[in-house]
């Protein structure tokens, strides 16, 4: 059984006391930063990266924690071990802290609340093989989504329109550019090439789109950081979305929605997961292999 334990301000406590106070401007504004790491076989899965990112959010919103990197590190390892988990994930999230409500950052800085949770979570082992379908929506996201932060309302209704379309994911759309998805990123395959959008303000510079930038390298497949449209997205030979916990999962059929609000299907590629996918799939679970092994944990 999980879900007894609880961080509190890098403390572990017991679930039902790990309390926020009603003015926690997390809660009031979306005021603050999160991060999800995987745990394979009860090891962190690029852990230090993800601490890292988070260290970055922390300072574009002008947040100060000292030691962040460490801090999250110990955090997540306490929750592990407490909860026992085997595969599954570490939600941490880091709030500017509790004050009156006003807009503007508070005098003197509220202490910033550090909390997280852990819980178990099988691999998608389905949808990754199979792939999965996505709708079309536009990118009604603000303009710093390489912030984490915990304003994520634009990726809720997304994802819940997706879900109602009996899709996986949403991917999003802005000014005809395809960005990323509403808890992805979005990769596709065309002319031989992998592409995915820049790693701008307009997408989270994903940990795992990192590593699938790194294995392409490894794996010999020509890459480009590069926005690509629509058109090019349903002319493309092969797409996948990519995540923490989504790993690398085939697109296989596209849903837009056209001017009378109707459904229109498009196939990608074959409409089954495409070769250079199946190959950045297998590189990704020899990582993940040798993390649950002890042997590629990179904590
Ligand atoms: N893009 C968005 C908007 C996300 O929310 C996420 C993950 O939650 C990602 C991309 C993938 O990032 P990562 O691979 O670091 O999990």
């Amino acid at each position: 059984m999980t879900g007894h334990w609880a961080l509190y301000q890098d403390t572990l406590v017991p679930r039902q006391d790990a309390k926020t106070d009603i003015e926690d401007r997390g809660y009031q504004f979306g005021d603050g930063v999160y991060e999800v790491i995987r745990v394979y076989g009860g090891k962190l899965f690029l852990a230090e990266a993800h601490a890292k990112r988070m260290e970055r959010s922390l300072r574009e919103l002008r947040i100060s924690f000292p030691n962040c990197v460490e801090r999250v590190l110990k955090g997540a390892t306490l929750l592990i071990e407490a909860e026992g988990i085997d595969d599954g994930i570490v939600y941490l999230q880091i709030s500017r802290g509790a004050a009156s409500r006003v807009h503007q950052f508070p005098t003197p800085d509220p202490i910033p609340v550090f909390s997280g949770t852990a819980s178990p979570l099988p691999r998608p082992v389905q949808l990754m093989e199979q792939g999965c379908e996505a709708l079309l929506l536009p990118d009604i996201r603000w303009l710093r989504n390489d912030i984490k932060s915990l304003n994520l309302l634009g990726a809720v209704l997304s994802k819940q329109q997706a879900k109602e379309a009996h899709c996986h994911e949403a991917i999003l759309e802005r000014n005809g550019i395809l960005t990323e998805g509403s808890s992805s990123n979005l990769f596709i395959v065309s002319l031989g090439e992998l592409l995915t959008h820049p790693a701008n303000n307009l997408i989270l510079n994903g940990i795992t789109r990192q590593e699938i930038l790194r294995l392409a390298s490894e794996e010999a497949i020509p890459w480009k950081e590069k926005s690509f449209t629509v058109d090019e997205l349903l002319a493309a030979d092969e797409a996948f979305i990519c995540g923490t916990t989504t790993e690398i999962m085939p697109l296989i059929q596209i849903i837009s929605i056209n001017e009378q609000n109707k459904h229109e299907r498009h196939k990608i590629g074959s409409g089954l997961p495409g070769g250079v996918t199946r190959t950045l799939q297998q590189a990704f679970t020899r990582l993940v292999e040798a993390c649950a092994a002890g042997s590629g944990n990179k904590p």
